[in-house]
């Protein structure tokens, strides 16, 4: 068994790896590095799918795997960016398989040429899917921040490969339950490597649950009711769970619901039709139509509404963006409040663009109710839950920067493995023959 480390090993983002095992190999995940995009492409006036692959690859922004030998198939864990967001550069050179979960699929879907559609093969949760004569895999519910996260088993005559990013444990999710049955299972049975992720594996305890995070909403959402007007919040647009939390607080406080920016429009309308998001009476709107919704808010009397916006990482285009630069008829004022369902993705990049905005929202005098929010990514505790659960021969940590892996060896070291032996550290393009 083969593992390249292609992307992802040093930096949050373009996670990619490759499974080699006999004649056969697989790819898992395959994302972009949305603040190398974006520190490049940021105010360029193409889509995403117009730029050149090679230029993409210049700038770090998509995975680079040296492999001349064909794809076998793709497995996708989840549908955020960085795990699918650069497929559509490697299905027409590999013509193989995408096997994702049916949210992951609608994600990915979005991006892809009419022939490249046709790979994809939506999973559930309780089928083994044969790939090549000797291998298979297995999707495995885990809870994380967007809906159907899976942890993928490769199993193998070689043994079993795991592979867990990204996840959290949390018992209090309303729209997905982690499999803890059937990883102990697999656990029993034998894991021979497993390659999870490390992002917040340096912050100790656990991480807290989406319910933390419902009663923090709760909390602020009251208070911006009783001593504001205009409630505007802004979340990621594939958290369902927490949209919907959003909207029901909002609901229930007796405001009008629009929901503004064009990636919550498919991203809601999929969760609605798959039953993963319930929109009372709440209207979502895009393009031409805001400025007759932002007139409709100044005159209707804003203390009556509720206003969803994309932009929780102050990017460039992105509603709360243009509202901060005025490019709307529409003026915030000191009675109106805005919560940022989310925490800032911790790169220069992010950083940069959200200080700025909110610098100048706050030039409009508009209050902020910032970190509302609770993290997707297991805490060292849920780590360690998850080695104890799966006892796996080997451990390679992925997805984080150096900092972070080194902070998974630490872990890996206090349950009894030993680095370079049987915890290894892979940086993009190395690996690992176990
Ligand atoms: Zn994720």
């Amino acid at each position: 068994m083969e593992i390249e480390a292609v992307g992802g090993y040093e930096g949050v983002g373009r996670n990619m790896t490759l499974v080699r095992i006999g004649n056969s190999q697989l790819a898992i995940d395959c994302g972009i590095k949305l603040d190398s995009y974006l520190l490049y492409y940021g105010k360029d006036e193409r889509d995403f799918e117009e730029i050149p692959t090679e230029d993409l690859l210049r700038v770090g922004a998509i995975p680079d795997p040296h492999t001349r030998s064909p794809i076998d198939a793709f497995l996708i864990s989840h549908g955020h960016l960085d795990h699918i967001g650069a497929l559509s550069r490697f299905l027409d050179k590999h013509k193989a398989p995408v096997f994702a979960t049916a949210y992951s699929s609608g994600l990915i879907s979005q991006k892809l040429t009419k022939e490249q559609l046709g790979r994809i093969f939506e999973i559930d949760y309780k089928h083994e899917i044969p790939i090549t004569p000797s291998l298979s895999a297995e999707f495995v519910q885990v809870t994380h921040s967007i809906p159907q996260s899976s942890i993928i088993d490769i199993h193998s005559k070689e043994g079993d490969l795991v592979y867990a990013a990204d996840f959290k444990f949390d018992d209090d999710s309303k729209i997905a339950k982690t499999d803890y049955k059937r990883l102990k299972e697999i656990g029993r049975q034998g894991v021979k490597a497993l390659v999870v992720e490390s992002l917040d594996v340096g912050k100790e305890g656990k991480s807290y649950s989406e319910k933390v995070a419902r009663a923090k909403i709760r909390d602020v959402m009251s208070f911006a009711h009783e001593n504001g007007k205009l409630i505007m919040a802004t979340t990621f647009s594939t958290h369902l769970e927490r949209i919907q939390t959003l909207i029901t607080e909002a609901d229930k406080l007796g405001r009008k619901i629009i929901i503004a920016g064009s990636s919550y429009m498919p991203n809601c309308s999929m969760g609605v039709n798959m039953g993963l998001l319930d929109l009372p009476e709440a209207s979502i709107v895009a393009g031409k139509k805001l400025d007759r919704v932002f007139s409709k808010i100044e005159k209707g009397g804003r203390e009556n509404y509720f206003l969803l916006v994309t932009g929780h990482q102050g990017e460039p285009g992105s509603i709360l963006s243009r509202i901060a630069d005025n490019q709307f008829h529409f003026h915030l004022t000191t009675e109106d409040f805005i919560i940022f369902s989310s925490s800032t993705i911790p790169t220069d990049v992010n950083i940069a663009n959200k200080s700025q905005m909110i610098d100048k929202l706050k030039n409009h005098g508009v209050r902020i109710l910032d970190d509302v929010h609770v993290s997707g990514h297991a805490n060292k505790e849920e780590h360690r839950k998850l080695i104890k659960m799966l006892n796996p021969e080997h451990i390679i940590p992925c997805h984080g920067d150096a900092r972070m892996l080194a902070s998974y060896l630490e872990l890996a070291e206090e349950e009894g493995y030993r680095v370079s032996d049987t915890v290894h550290l892979l940086r993009n393009g190395s690996i690992v023959e176990l």
